[in-house]
């Protein structure tokens, strides 16, 4: 049967778009809006002298954009691609080329100059924000296009000849479109249930429903509630928890340039750090620290909100009861659904479900033949509601294999939900590999993989790695004619590819040498053969 979330429905307020949206929520805060020594939304954890308020956060949004609008020809409909590591500038530089009614792309900082490439172009970004740091990586995807990509700096550092973001700030008036609630504000990339990575385009509505459902299950009540960022902001579990639900929560968020587990350790006790959001490698890690360690840095932790892989109750159980004070909320979603679909609530968290229907979610459960399940039956999980994708970018062949008739969206996630709406999952019917909670595509190993002259065939799939806690790709793979030397050969292959994908892809997993790929009728790879 078909069920919806038995919580009140959110209501996604008319004519706003995500920055009006955004800065009239986080006003409400009076912690960040006080006139007297307000909260900052955002601290620079390598740096706490550089924080930004909620006064700074909106009128650097304004001269931003209007920067964008006269000095680099932003314009409505036009795609940016953000192509940076967390920062305390991220939100006001998204929310500017949002105001310009414009679209943002983000991309991972750890791509490969043409994995980079291959998102501007298809994505036609005209133009790249980016760091000093990252200016060679960009300059080199932007030299591989056809097209005429400018690139723009954000940040303090200088490189000859380029132009940062900071110096075209302007005071300009600049037109306000209104494009509407529907149009794209972000594509984020995911390769869904099958094939090569795709634009997903998610509307302001799309962002504005998500942070609803959320703050509708999920709310801080700590006193001087922050929040240490580890998630990356360019992937959609980090942009809307850490861009969009703390801020408009109450919550100062510290960022950091680069996440290791000691300086996690260390900001948050320096910060007294109240919540979190993480994902589940993190969590196992932690419970492997000495406890005095955990207490030590840990002790004022309240929540943490983790998802984006699997995680077990065991774990959540041993984290907790190292740190009696803190509650570990497991939640579920996907980029496709701007992300979240589910989420533990505070006072009914159930520790083997991935968390409870937020609100306005509609679910079915459905056989190999499409037919809807009854409750607790186990089956692909398919869902509905206003932070659905409007669909893939220039792919409806994808979309319309993706989002049914009837507007619900297949996850290819395999499981079932309980009579209170708590969702469990127990498998992936999709070929999606998770490695510490990235995306890795086996389509798009495979194709790199074939293009090796001794590969005559190959398939790739995820095999868990109790050592990292996480999924790993491993390489299945038919040689040609290499009898007596296949494993040497096989070992160049796998160094081969990981010297051309970003560090997560590698083949972490190694190689199998097979003598076939299994395969249907039709060719495609019956991955679940192999083992
Ligand atoms: P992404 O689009 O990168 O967020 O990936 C979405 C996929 O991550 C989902 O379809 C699931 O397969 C997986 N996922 C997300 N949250 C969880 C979770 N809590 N437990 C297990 N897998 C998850």
């Amino acid at each position: 049967s078909e069920t919806k979330s038995s919580l009140p429905d959110i209501a996604v307020p008319k004519e706003l778009d995500l920055p009006s949206f955004f800065f009239s929520r986080a006003r409400q805060n009076s912690a960040f809006s006080g006139s007297q020594a307000p909260r900052p939304l955002y601290i620079d954890g390598d740096d706490p002298s550089v924080t930004l308020t909620l006064a700074a956060a909106e009128s650097l949004t304004t001269k931003l954009a209007s920067g964008l609008y006269h000095a680099a020809g932003v314009r409505p409909g036009h795609v940016v691609a953000i192509v940076m590591p967390n920062s305390v500038h991220y939100l006001p530089i998204t929310l500017a080329v949002l105001t310009l009614g414009a679209t943002c792309t983000l991309a991972n900082p750890a791509y490969t100059p043409s994995e980079l490439s291959h998102q501007l172009s298809d994505s036609q970004t005209r133009v790249v924000i980016t760091t000093a740091a990252l200016y060679p990586l960009t300059a080199e995807a932007v030299a591989l296009l056809t097209a005429d990509t400018a690139i723009l700096l954000a940040d303090t550092n200088i490189v000859p000849n380029t132009r940062s973001v900071f110096d075209l700030l302007s005071s300009r008036s600049f037109p306000r479109p209104s494009r509407g609630q529907l149009a794209p504000a972000f594509i984020p990339y995911s390769s869904g249930t099958t094939g090569l990575p795709k634009g997903v385009r998610l509307s302001h509505a799309n962002i504005i429903a998500n942070i609803l459902q959320i703050t509708a299950v999920h709310q801080t009540n700590a006193q001087h509630p922050t929040n240490i960022a580890v998630l990356p902001m360019f992937h959609s579990f980090g942009l809307v928890f850490l861009c969009f639900v703390m801020p408009i929560s109450g919550v100062t968020t510290v960022v950091s340039l680069k996440f290791d587990l000691s300086k996690f350790l260390s900001l948050a006790h320096q910060h007294q750090a109240t919540e979190t959001m993480l994902v589940p490698p993190i969590i196992n890690a932690l419970a492997k620290l000495p406890p005095k360690t955990l207490t030590d840095s840990l002790k004022s932790l309240r929540w943490v909100v983790v998802g984006a892989a699997p995680l077990s109750a065991d774990s959540i159980a041993a984290l907790e009861s190292l740190l009696p004070k803190l509650t570990i909320l497991q939640g579920y979603g996907l980029t496709e659904t701007s992300p979240a679909i589910s989420l533990n609530p505070p006072t009914a968290s159930k520790k083997a479900s991935v968390g409870r229907l937020i609100p306005s979610i509609e679910a079915k459960v459905i056989d190999s033949f499409g037919r809807v399940l009854g409750k607790g039956e186990v089956g692909e999980l398919c869902f509905r509601g206003p932070n659905v994708m409007l669909g893939y970018l220039n792919n409806e062949d994808a979309t319309r294999e993706a989002i049914d008739d009837d507007g619900y969206l297949h996850t290819g996630d395999i499981g079932y939900i309980d009579a209170q709406q708590h969702v469990y999952l127990t498998d992936r019917k999709k070929e999606l590999i998770k490695y510490n909670g990235f995306q890795v595509a086996p389509a798009e190993l495979e194709g790199i993989l074939l293009q090796h002259p001794r590969v005559s065939d190959c398939a790739v799939k995820g095999v868990f790695d109790s050592q990292r806690q996480t999924e790993v790709p491993r390489a299945y793979l038919v040689l040609k004619d290499s009898e007596q030397s296949g494993p040497a050969i096989a070992q160049q292959v796998v160094e081969w590819v990981n010297g051309q994908v970003a560090y997560y892809k590698q083949l972490r997993g190694g190689f199998t040498l097979v003598e076939a790929i299994p395969r249907n009728a039709s060719g495609k790879i019956l991955r679940r053969l192999l083992n």
